[in-house]
């Protein structure tokens, strides 16, 4: 007997993080029950944002272009390099507005349990960027779980290795923390007290 197309969107839907076959279930019926065309608008999205959106050949985040927005800003200051794990860590940093200069994003952080190590995050774009003769601070702005904090470690210590000054986020945010969930003015000052 072959899969049912009911069968085969449930099985769909359990690819996203966080999904169980239960939930996959809701969503199915939600989806084919009420909102048809909103299931046709999340398959369009899916297929147009997997054709299109790449990294950005500078910084690594997502873009549908070759170099990204705040890449291609030239009023922005090019002697700060801020190191973050995703782009929505560069979201709230860039909501605090106290942060001008460019970015670097790792798209996920060191987790030796899952077998991601520095290579596997990309470490050595970083180096490449960093090493550009343009930059003179990298700020690591990784989170306050252990898994950042042996990130920021081991990043630490292949940008130091290049001659590059390297400052972390300060302690003002909470250990444990993804930067994302915490409050702007806590971030602002983690930034202008870095170390
Ligand atoms: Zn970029």
């Amino acid at each position: 007997m072959s899969t049912s197309h009911l069968d085969a969107l449930i099985d769909a839907l359990r690819k996203l993080p966080g999904v169980g076959v239960k939930s996959a279930q809701r969503m199915a019926f939600h989806l084919l029950q009420h909102d048809r065309g909103g299931a046709q608008q999340i398959a369009r999205a899916l297929e147009q944002a997997v054709q299109s959106v790449r990294h950005c050949s500078r910084c690594h985040t997502f873009t549908d272009d070759e170099v990204c927005a705040i890449c291609r800003d030239t009023t922005r200051d090019a002697r700060q390099l801020c190191v973050v794990e995703t782009p929505a860590d560069q979201a709230a940093l860039e909501r605090t507005g106290s942060y001008r200069g460019y970015y670097y994003v790792l798209m996920g952080r060191i987790s030796p349990l899952d077998g991601v190590g520095a290579s596997a995050l990309g470490a050595s774009g970083l180096l490449v960027r960093a090493s550009d003769g343009q930059v003179e601070e990298v700020i690591l702005a990784t989170s306050f779980t252990a898994e950042g904090e042996a990130t920021a470690h081991v990043l630490a210590e292949g940008l130091k290795a290049r001659g590059l000054k390297v400052t972390r986020l300060a302690r003002g945010v909470p250990a444990g923390s993804e930067l994302e969930y915490v409050d702007l003015s806590t971030i602002a000052h983690a930034l202008v007290d870095r170390r």
